[in-house]
């Protein structure tokens, strides 16, 4: 063997220290000269169930940043199964490469062989990067896939039902701030008008919204003045038009404390993942603001309650019954994040934490 290529033994790796930090169970690195994969899957806790949670395809500037980013990811992929009730448990896989360039029936294929090899512990979905053919390849090689084609038994689209959880998450916090759900009059603010954003501009029109976009796409933009009667404003100006509510779809980390002091809202509820930069920096700030913010792994959980009732057997009647308990659930993190005087992104997380302690303790007894 020629070990000139092998790193010095001397080389410095805290790889445990990160991951003893983040409590993860297993990490999983996936690589195939012939096909050029180059995979990492995190399983972060598995006590509720299999771990769930998409691949994303993404050309990362180092190694260490996927590494971090399948970290995160998957950590928050425990969270959004426990709180909105579901069996499943918190994993995520990355894959390092350009999607548009790297991509391959092959490099999906052998993807799919290392998941079957973790005997169902790992279930993956399409994410940023991979599309729903990619998941039909990964389905040659292993049964551990959900978000497959209608045609193929899935449940196809998550986005509409994303939407749908989002639209209860705003329901319940107008609830709370203004006495009613109803949404007919209100203003609401919406970034990105992509697959969530525009199903959640149909339901709030519906229902007599007043209702501001910003994309950066002009063919949506010009679709929601069109159908929705929507009024249009340019970039940043997004976070300080007057509304009564504000739904970031498009970016994550948009809550920063600029953007969070430009807000001219009472409310902020939307799709986007990981909304805010630092979860307790500006989860305190958005609360010491004033502002009402209903947790983003709560609120858009629609799309994993989707894929979990294709991992049961798919139906989205059940899908959206399930789906329609984000209201409650909304609610009654506002009145936990009350109780205790904490910001609500931090109920949330305790609310999913005892779930996942709870349900540790019923499995402590044969
Ligand atoms: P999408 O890519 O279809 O839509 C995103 C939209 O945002 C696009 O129209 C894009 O042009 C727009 N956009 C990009 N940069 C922008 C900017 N600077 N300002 C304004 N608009 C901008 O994605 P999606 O599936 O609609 O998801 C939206 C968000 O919700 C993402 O953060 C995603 O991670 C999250 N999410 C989606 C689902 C789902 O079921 N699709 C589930 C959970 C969470």
């Amino acid at each position: 063997m020629n070990t000139s290529t092998i790193s010095s033994p001397d080389t410095h790796l805290d790889l445990f220290a990160d991951i003893s930090n983040t409590n993860h169970e297993q990490i999983v690195f996936c690589n195939d000269n012939a096909s050029g994969l180059k995979a990492i899957i995190a399983i972060h806790n598995t006590i509720l169930g299999p771990g769930l949670g998409g691949t994303r395809m993404w050309n990362y500037a180092t190694e260490a940043d996927a590494l971090k980013d399948v970290l995160r990811l998957s950590r928050g992929m425990t969270y959004k199964a426990a709180i909105s009730g579901l069996n499943l448990g918190g994993a995520k896989a990355v894959i390092i490469g350009d999607a548009n360039k790297h991509k391959s029936e092959a490099l999906m294929r052998k993807f799919g062989r290392f998941i079957e090899n973790l005997n169902g512990k790992y279930i993956t979905a399409e994410d940023v990067g991979t599309t729903t053919k990619d998941m039909e390849y990964v389905n040659m090689e292993t049964e551990s896939v959900v978000g497959l084609p209608e045609s193929m038994g899935g449940g196809g689209d998550p986005s509409p039902v994303t939407a749908y959880g989002v639209y209860m998450g705003m329901k319940a916090s107008a609830k709370k701030a203004y006495g009613s759900d109803s949404l007919a009059g209100k203003k609401i603010s919406i970034q990105g008008i992509g697959k969530v954003g525009m199903h959640l501009v149909e339901l709030v029109h519906k229902e007599g919204a007043q209702i501001t976009v910003s994309d950066i796409n002009k063919e949506s933009l010009d679709y929601a003045v069109k159908n929705y009667g929507a009024t249009v404003v340019d970039g940043r100006d997004i976070y300080s038009v007057g509304a009564d509510i504000f739904a970031p779809c498009a970016l994550g980390a948009i809550l920063n404390t600029e953007n969070i002091n430009s807000l001219n809202c009472s409310i902020i509820a939307g799709a986007a993942n990981n909304q805010l930069a630092e979860e307790e920096e500006h989860g305190m700030l958005v609360k010491q603001k004033g502002l009402l913010y209903a947790p983003d792994f709560l609120i858009n959980a629609g799309g994993l309650i989707n894929v979990y009732s294709e991992h049961i057997g798919y139906n989205r009647e059940n899908a959206m019954r399930d789906t329609e308990k984000i209201f409650d659930t909304t609610l009654n993190i506002y009145k936990l994040a009350e109780a205790q005087n904490i910001h609500t992104q931090k109920a949330a997380t305790l609310l999913a934490q005892k779930r996942i302690d709870d349900i540790l303790s019923v499995q402590s007894t044969y």
